[in-house]
């Protein structure tokens, strides 16, 4: 018996690869304003697998944490530096994390840190898993909050609410 290849319909319905080298920031930061996504909150945009595909829920925090965009927020709430921001870290990121076991810090930063003693769970992310630990970047305190039904990772002063 032949069987006929047809495209599987949850496959069908799959946003864009972010591990698909073909695919550019410009065309994510078009997806993301277009009409069906961007009165979304990215929250639940980024485990949505029909707007973008391969995020899951770390990738989430890590993504919005480097863009500077707090989870609440929707792509009309944000200035074009922020979209373009997201949009080269929703590509970077999962590559990034890809290649280097998972690691979505800044690896220089991330090596410097392995090398003065913190263990794996400590330098691995930017944020995520990091509640009540400081901010790579500032300083500030990360906070876990739970936002579209799942664990999400914040620094308050790197993620302010600008809406
Ligand atoms: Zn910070």
């Amino acid at each position: 018996m032949q069987r006929r290849c047809r495209p599987h319909p949850y496959i069908a319905k799959l946003g864009p690869d972010t591990l698909a080298t073909a695919v550019t920031p410009a065309a994510v930061a078009e997806r993301t304003l277009s009409a069906p996504f961007r009165r979304r909150q990215f929250a639940t945009l980024l485990l949505d697998q029909g707007f973008l595909g391969g995020i899951g829920n770390y990738l989430r925090t890590e993504i919005l944490y480097v863009a500077g965009i707090h989870p609440s927020q929707r792509p009309v709430d944000c200035t074009p530096a922020q979209i373009a921001a997201f949009a080269e870290a929703a590509l970077d990121l999962p590559q990034q994390s890809y290649r280097h076991n998972g690691i979505t810090n800044d690896l220089a930063l991330a090596t410097h840190l392995k090398q003065t003693g913190y263990r794996r769970r400590d330098y691995r992310h930017w944020a995520f898993g990091r509640q009540g630990k400081p901010c790579h970047r500032c300083g500030e305190t990360i906070a876990k909050i739970m936002i579209g039904g799942r664990r999400c990772y914040i620094c308050p002063q790197c993620q302010p609410i600008n809406h």
